[in-house]
This record gives structure tokens, sequence and C-alpha cells, in this order.
């Protein structure tokens, strides 16, 4: 996308419970506020002419699959790009929807699919369906690129990784694009939440990232690499 005008759209509403979710800090703050629903038709016809690629992101877009199916089949037809991110957890019926209008997919996984995080940490118990899904996206010819966010003080389990670096190369290919990325939060925590994800130093973490990328490479992902981790989050 780098040279290309893209407008992002976030959707209301998730089907996980992510115990560090960004949304919750957003509302609080009041970055979140006078969420006003747009047609799909409108929100593409206003913006043709000035913008080359439309994403949809979350909250968890496919929850609203009709809407943004409705919106991408406008994009084909002006020539505009389409983005979606999403946490990946849909079933393989909606999964082949959105892959018949959809040019790029980002799926945010958490520690590596684990099941029993997702159990305890994301309110599912299990995570299957995300790998059907990147699967189906895949094999539709979309461009899959997954991010897997972790930390070492809440999640550290390098054979679940690697299992799931090796599912990545066998299934979706070892050309996929793998972003490995902290779990991060602000000051303020969501109210289902405790203050531990809080105490990671930052250098930790970054070892942690950089362990982990040595591992994605030796399971031959060719284009695994690691998000910056922000400066304004978190401790030193
Ligand atoms: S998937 Fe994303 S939007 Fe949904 S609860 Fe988790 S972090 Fe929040």
């Amino acid at each position: 996308m780098r040279g290309k005008r893209m407008a992002e759209v976030y959707l209301p509403g998730c089907n996980l419970k992510c115990e560090f979710c960004i949304a919750p800090f957003l509302i609080r703050l009041g970055e979140i506020r006078g969420i006003q629903w747009v047609g799909a038709a409108d929100l593409v016809d206003e913006r043709v002419g000035s913008i080359d690629a439309l994403g949809f992101g979350g909250g968890e877009a496919s929850i609203h699959v009709d809407y943004v199916i409705e919106a991408f089949s406008r994009c084909r037809d002006y020539g505009i790009d389409t983005i979606l991110e999403t946490n990946g957890y849909m079933t393989k019926r909606t999964a082949e929807k959105l892959a018949k209008y959809t040019a790029h997919v980002g799926i945010g996984l958490k520690a590596s699919l684990d099941k029993s995080y997702y159990k305890e940490k994301l309110g599912v118990t299990d995570p299957g369906p995300i790998r059907e899904a990147a699967k189906v996206f895949a094999e539709n010819g979309c461009e899959v690129v997954l991010t897997n966010l972790t930390d070492p003080n809440l999640w550290n389990d390098t054979q679940a990784f690697q299992a799931l670096t090796t599912w990545i190369a066998h299934d979706l290919g070892s050309e996929t694009r793998f972003a490995l990325g902290p779990l991060e939060r602000g000051e303020i925590p969501p109210p289902w939440t405790d203050e531990r994800i809080h105490i990671t130093p930052r250098e930790q973490r970054r070892a942690h990232l950089e362990a982990y990328l040595k591992i994605a490479k030796e399971n031959a992902l060719s284009n695994a690499f690691c998000i910056p981790i922000s400066p304004r989050v978190g401790r030193q």
C-alpha cells in the first residue's frame, strides 16, 4: 500500500473478548464517540477519486460480512483496492464469501493460536476456525498477512510457536508475510482484566520477539519480521 491513498474504516463490535483489547481505552478516553452508520454504497461512492484502497477493521469486520461485501464489490467496480483486517474468527462460509471480494487480508493471531490461551484470555474455546479461514483466503488468491502478538510474561511457548510457523509454511506458503508484535497496553486497563500486562520491560519484550523471529526464519518463513515496539507504551 506504500504510496497509496487509503481509507480505513473501523466497524463496531467484536466476537472475541481479549483482555488486552485497546478499544475500551479509546472509548474511555473519548477517542470513539458519535459513531455514525453510513451505508456501504455511500461510503464508497463518496470517496471515488480520493482513495486508492479501502480497508475495514474493528472491532471485528467479519461480523458485518454483508456490509463489507457490498462495499468491496463496489470498490471492485471502481478499481479501488480492498483490505480486510480481522481476528480470523469466522465460519468457513463467511471466509469464502469475503474472499471473493477481498484482495488483502491481515489476520491478527494471539499467542500462536494456543487453545488454552484463547479460552482463558480471548473467550473462545477453539481457535481452529481461524486456521481454516486463513487457508480459505490463501486458496482464493488473497494476499494474507499474519500478525502474531505475544509477550514473555503472558505467554511463552516455543513449541506451540514452532507448530504455528510450520503450519503457516505448509498450508499458506513459506512466502507468507508474518509479523511478530508485542502485546501493548495503554495506562487504563479494560474492566475485565488485571494489571499484569503492564509489567514487561521493553528490552525484555524486544529480546522475546527477536528469539521468536529466529524460530520463524528457521521454519522457512522467509517473510517474517518484527513490528517495532512503541516507545510510548509500557515500562522502559
Ligand atoms: S479481536 Fe481485536 S477488537 Fe476484538 S476483542 Fe480482541 S483486540 Fe479487541
